[in-house]
């Protein structure tokens, strides 16, 4: 479960995020839509405790990101994952994640697995990534705790329509076992088939939120 209330986040002058308030719930999938700029990654960031809200508040299974014990093992982030260690191999960025957060070796196999990287690319450095392999591999590190919960941004970003499809069985999948997932994207095309549930910014304020058949219906 996630729970934004009344999230501000302020720059100065500049509001990036005003006053949003919405839940992620268990065993669904929240797509976070919205433009470039609209305050996406501002929210993100303030869910797992990158930067502080200048008010309101974000639960991430009821506590704060930073307040919970092991946050890495109940969520699963991935922020900008192209920006990511360009000088390490895929394996040595799954294996610090690991010990980060205190998992074996083994989870980095069956995170590689996971994501169908073979040993072969998780010996490249990221650096020679594409973007898509990139998102993978992210998302490889975000799963390789097992956590209940995911927040991604722009994950579909860089994949094929193949890959998108492939995103969409993993997502799917982790919240019918029960998880909360909340994804952005700038693409309604991308959310859409993988989301239950739509949340839409636009200048850092909730627009609209419904399930994707609601929203649909009202264009
Ligand atoms: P999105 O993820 O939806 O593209 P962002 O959350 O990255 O949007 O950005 C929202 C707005 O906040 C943008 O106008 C961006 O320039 C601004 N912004 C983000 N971070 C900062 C910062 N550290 N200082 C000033 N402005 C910022
Ligand atoms: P610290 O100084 O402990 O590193 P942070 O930079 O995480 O603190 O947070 C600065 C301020 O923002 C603190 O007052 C903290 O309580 C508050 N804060 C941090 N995360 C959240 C959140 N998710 N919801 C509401 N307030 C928060």
């Amino acid at each position: 479960m996630i729970k934004a209330t009344n999230l501000t986040k302020r720059y100065g002058d500049f509001t990036a995020v005003h006053d949003i308030s919405f839940t992620a719930r268990p065993g669904s999938v929240t797509g976070f839509l919205g433009p470039n700029g609209a305050g996406k990654s501002t929210a993100m960031r303030m869910m797992t405790g990158l930067t502080p809200p200048t008010s309101g508040e974000a639960l991430v299974l009821g506590r704060r990101y930073r307040e919970l014990p092991n946050p890495g093992r109940h969520v699963g982030v991935m922020l900008d994952a192209s920006a990511q260690h360009p000088g390490r191999t895929g394996r040595e960025v799954l294996t610090l994640a690991a010990r980060t957060i205190g998992v074996g070796p083994t989870a980095v196999a069956h995170g590689l697995a996971t994501v169908g990287l073979t040993d072969k690319e998780a010996g490249r450095r990221v650096r020679n990534y594409s973007l898509g392999m990139r998102q993978r591999l992210g998302l490889a590190a975000a799963l390789i705790g097992d956590p209940e919960v995911l927040i991604l941004d722009e994950p579909a970003n860089g994949l094929d329509p193949q890959g998108i499809h492939w995103m969409r069985g993993l997502l799917r999948g982790f919240a019918d076992r029960g998880g909360t997932v909340l994804l952005s994207s700038h693409l309604l095309s991308e959310v859409q088939i993988v989301a239950d549930e739509l949340v839409i910014i636009g200048n850092g304020r909730i627009v609209a939120e419904g399930t994707v058949e609601e929203l649909l219906q009202q264009q």
